[in-house]
């Protein structure tokens, strides 16, 4: 039988609201048939509909209508001539880029230094409403970050509201179903505190980036069964007060909060209508919501004699406490956070200016509370001001809201941990943006970080909605030049657009990466034009520099007062050694951007720059073997990361390249299998080894446990992925000074988790052979003493399982429908159709 198994409009199966004309419909399917095939799908909206080949669909009838609920049906037939159908219900915004209410604010409010976050405003309205009640739809965004509250209850469970984009191009507003939460008198109260927009954030803890104060708008809709129908909207009737239960709120430094506040209490005046310095397009929320994924318990408590409480969760991970506590009016609770503990205290001078820090006031009574407008990156709290009998710990894991699409684990267990500390420290930097770390005074949107992130990410997780908001934060972020910023979103006066070799890549790697992984060939059309600019911009800068060496050198960026990142974080030199090597990283990084865009060209149809692209992709590595090489496969200056990028991206011509991998091997070996590649090097050099015959240097590097190495961070008990191999010595105390203000240990990077990639392709054995895996390979490696792996990727098609074990001499594969397979392993060499298939191997 052909079943729909999951139907999307925008990768959503259900609430989605859209203000994108052009909305994405998606469907997968399930057969209990072998060999199953998609003969035809039909998407249909109203009078429109569109008949494909595939299960993707964009719309491009006559233009949706504002506000309206849509139903998107589909049929599919497969060539056994068997039929399945499903449908699914989205809404349209308002889609005209706007809310129709006023910014409000509390004009009396000036924030007069340059660094703190502002006071949390809280405004207020009530109403009535009279008669029964059919809809009620509240939209709402702020400048800052808010929460809503209605008679009481928090509207929602998202959390950092309306979301972190280009503020002063697009913001985000939500949509909510508010019908159940409605008396007959009511009271909407919106708590916004500061957030990314005009409290403290970047490293230079700078505030007011995007707007002097916060601002909100919101529109509620309802409607009455008897057709009436009232919308209430932000104007000057809704008060404000500051400090109203919220008394500080910053996303470094923490949050305060006096539960014993009542409404009475406040200072409520009139709002007053805002005219912000920024004017956005207001776009229906097209992101992936923080929210909280999961509740974690301590795992054991540091009782120190003067009452202080440490609690261990066992875990390296980002988001919030939750205390439930049996306290007195004016009671203090102070909740410090940290990744670490020596000597039994929390260990916070890797958090740098971070405070960290969380005071609850009480009210009297059991209470509950958790903060709204922070987060931290911790494994261990320390809770002063409360007794251990009357309180209840826990914390709220806190991530974007991004399903888990993938599974790996195999025989041996260190390994499987390493996996374990991928979908943490992934998890721990999905906030709404991709962010670096989630602790210190810094947890931005630096591009280098997902850059080589990307192939991993979308194997574990569905990355759709939060690559493709980010994605077009990016393109509105572009310079005039093709430049990226170094981080996205990259508020007005902090990062310039700029062509760095593997961070600004991300506008091309991200994309490949998610178009492989999903095959969205939509996503990938309003990628390309970014991409291009990008890599046209690199390739005038490549050439302009002919007269003084050769040309295709990016060396330019060494001369530019270090403007270049290179091997950044290798472990064999410092800060201005990563930065020295940029001319090999970003020659050979220029040589794949070309070579990947030129592909993306050829799939998008635009055959002129392909033949552009591959020709100077040419040159490049010519260049490039020309400048660094004997011409026989040697580099005149050695390192890891000048072998890997070329032997990866296919530079060394033939003649030489088996020379190049034998001298990398050499490297290796010499040190022990230890790695000493930056962010650039690091996702690639196992596949490197294992694709040039040195399979048995590649299990060994990826199983050493020696520093710097992957296990040596399990080894040491690592939970989450390290910026710095040697965060901590072999005695396990921290490797910093104490006295660097800029001190970079975080304990949850997940830069180096790149390896995940090579987990999947290399150890499970899945590989897309073209983008979304309508072809996909499953040709695990025999790597050393690894006898079993199996694990799973979500594919557009639906799932892919590997199941194989040397020892039971098997190999299981399930090929979702409308996909083919190519298996490789051992002794089988098959290619397969859709289906659950088991083979017997080594026979
Ligand atoms: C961040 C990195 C980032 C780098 C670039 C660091 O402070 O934490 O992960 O990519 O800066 O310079």
């Amino acid at each position: 039988m052909l079943k729909i198994e999951r139907l999307t409009t925008e990768y959503l199966e259900r609430e989605c609201v859209t203000d994108n004309p052009h909305p994405v419909f998606a469907l997968t399917l399930a057969s209990d048939k072998r060999e199953t095939k998609i003969k035809s799908a039909l998407f249909r909206v109203g009078e429109w509909q569109q008949r494909v080949e595939d299960n993707r669909a964009v719309y491009d009838g006559l233009p949706l209508s504002p506000l309206t609920e849509y139903e998107l049906c589909a049929e599919v037939e497969d060539n056994y001539g068997e039929k399945a159908t499903a449908s699914m219900k989205f809404k349209t915004g308002f889609m005209d880029g706007n809310l129709p209410a006023e910014w409000i604010t509390d004009g009396s409010y000036n924030l007069a230094d340059n660094t703190s976050s502002p006071e949390p405003m809280t405004f207020a309205r009530n109403f009535s409403v009279s008669g029964k009640v059919k809809s009620a739809t509240l939209y709402i965004t702020a400048i800052g970050i808010y929460c809503a509250y209605i008679n009481g209850q928090r509207v929602g469970e998202d959390y950092f509201t309306p979301g972190f984009t280009s503020y002063n191009k697009r913001m985000q507003y939500q949509t909510y179903g508010v019908v159940g939460m409605l008396a007959e008198n009511n009271r909407i109260e919106v708590a916004v505190a500061g957030g990314w927009a005009c409290g403290s954030y970047t490293n230079r803890r700078r505030n007011k980036l995007y707007a002097d104060r916060q601002a909100l708008k919101a529109v509620l809709d309802i409607e009455f069964e008897d057709g009436r129908k009232l919308r209430i909207a932000t104007n000057t009737a809704w008060q404000v007060a500051r400090r109203y239960k919220f008394i500080s709120a910053d996303i470094y430094d923490g949050e305060r909060y006096d539960a014993s506040v009542s409404e009475n209490d406040a200072e409520w005046r009139p709002a007053t209508v805002e005219r912000p310095g920024i004017s956005p397009r207001l776009i229906a929320d097209c992101g992936a919501p923080v929210r909280c994924r999961r509740r974690m318990q301590a795992k054991c408590i540091i009782r120190h004699p003067d009452g202080r409480l440490i609690y261990d969760f066992g875990q390296n991970f980002a988001g919030i406490v939750s205390l439930k506590v049996k306290g007195v009016r004016g009671q203090k609770i102070c909740v410090r956070h940290a990744e670490i503990i020596t000597d039994g205290e929390l260990h916070t001078s890797l958090l740098r200016s971070a405070k960290a820090t969380v005071e609850y006031i009480c009210r009297d009574g059991v209470q509950q509370y958790a903060p709204t407008f922070t987060y931290m990156g911790f494994r261990y709290i320390e809770v002063s001001g409360a007794k251990e009998a009357d309180t209840e710990v826990c914390a709220y894991l806190l991530s974007s809201d991004i399903a888990q699409t993938g599974h790996f684990e195999c025989s041996d267990g260190r390994l499987n941990r390493l996996q374990q500390n991928i979908v943490f420290s992934a998890l721990s930097n999905f906030m709404d943006i991709p962010t670096d770390c989630p602790q210190r005074d810094e947890r931005m949107g630096w591009t280098g970080d997902i850059a080589v992130f990307a192939p991993t990410a979308c194997f574990n997780f569905d990355m759709s909605r939060f690559f493709a908001k980010w994605l077009g934060d990016m393109r509105e972020e572009q310079g005039e030049d093709g430049g990226i910023p170094d981080v996205i979103p990259a508020p007005p006066g902090t990062f310039a657009p700029a062509a760095k070799a593997f961070w600004g890549d991300a506008c091309v790697l991200v994309p490949y990466a998610e178009y492989m992984q999903r095959g969205d060939k939509s996503q990938l059309m309003q990628a390309y034009p970014a991409m291009k600019k990008y890599v046209d911009g690199l390739v005038r800068k490549a050439e302009r520099v002919a007269p003084f060496k050769h040309k295709y050198i990016l060396w330019t960026y060494i001369t530019q007062a270090f403007k270049q990142y290179g091997d950044w974080c290798s472990p064999d030199c410092g800060y201005y050694g990563w930065m020295l090597r940029s001319k090999w990283t970003a020659t050979a990084s220029l040589k794949n951007l070309l070579s990947l865009t030129a592909q993306i060209a050829q799939l998008v149809g635009d055959n002129c720059t392909y033949k552009r692209y591959t020709h100077i992709a040419e040159e490049v590595s010519r260049a490039y073997i020309r400048e660094f090489t004997d011409g026989n496969g040697k580099l005149k200056k050695e390192f890891q990361t000048a072998y890997v990028l070329p032997l990866k991206f296919g530079m060394f011509p033939v003649a030489s390249k088996a020379k190049a991998a034998e001298n990398l091997v050499r490297l290796v070996r010499r040190n022990n299998y230890k790695v000493m590649t930056g962010f650039p090097g690091t996702p690639y050099i196992l596949f490197v080894l294992a694709e040039n015959g040195y399979q048995e240097d590649a299990y060994r590097m990826l199983t050493n446990e020696s520093c710097p190495s992957w296990l040596y961070e399990v080894k040491t008990g690592g939970t989450s992925i390290w910026e710095r191999w040697d965060a901590l010595k072999e005695d396990g105390t921290i490797n910093i000074d104490d006295n660097d203000k800029n001190v970079m240990v975080s304990f949850n990077h997940y830069a180096s988790g790149d390896i995940g990639d090579f987990l999947y392709q290399k150890v499970l054995g899945i590989s897309p052979a073209n983008g979304g895996y309508r072809a996909f390979n499953v040709m695990p490696l025999k790597l050393g003493d690894i006898t079993w792996a199996k694990g799973y990727t979500m594919t557009k098609y639906g799932k892919i399982v590997v199941d194989w074990s040397t020892d039971e001499g098997r190999i299981k594969v399930s090929v979702p429908v409308g996909a083919t397979c190519h298996i490789k392993f051992m002794d089988i060499d098959k290619v397969v159709e859709s289906g659950d298939y088991e083979f017997t191997v080594g026979q």
